[in-house]
């Protein structure tokens, strides 16, 4: 069975697009610790990220790279965090968080409740 990301990938399940090429695909977290976090994905299901092939992983850190930069501009944040981790969906997936502190990257705190406009003025930003 197709995992909930796979899904994502092709369009059975909605969600706001940030990047897309014929190998990855980048979305909008829908539980985000901050406005941008952003989830970047191979659309091959591997679950473990470390199990995909060098010359995928190589393509996604850069993919990932492009929208760090975009996300840093949009947020005015510090840093972007790179995190992996969770087993939530076994499907290899890298969180780009935008950070000003190691606190803005602790994923027991309270998500952010954004509204479907507020979603898709951010994904329209980060895709521009
Ligand atoms: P992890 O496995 O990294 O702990 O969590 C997976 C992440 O995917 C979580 O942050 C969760 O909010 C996000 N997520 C799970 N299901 C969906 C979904 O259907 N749409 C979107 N946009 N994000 C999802």
């Amino acid at each position: 069975m197709a995992t909930i990301f796979s899904r994502i990938v092709a369009g059975e399940i909605p969600s706001y697009k940030v990047a897309e090429d014929d190998r990855f695909y980048a979305f909008l977290d829908i539980n985000p610790l901050a406005k941008g976090h952003t989830l970047v994905i191979p659309k091959q299901e591997v679950d473990y990220l470390y199990d995909l092939d060098d010359e995928t992983l190589q393509g996604m850190i850069l993919f990932a790279k492009q929208i760090a930069q975009k996300i840093k501009a949009f947020s005015g944040c510090k840093r972007v965090a790179t995190v992996v981790l969770g087993l939530e969906v076994p499907h290899a997936h890298i969180h780009l968080i935008p950070m000003n502190s190691e606190k803005d990257v602790d994923f027991s705190r309270e998500k952010l409740i954004l509204t479907p406009e507020e979603f898709a003025e951010i994904a329209s930003a980060l895709r521009e």
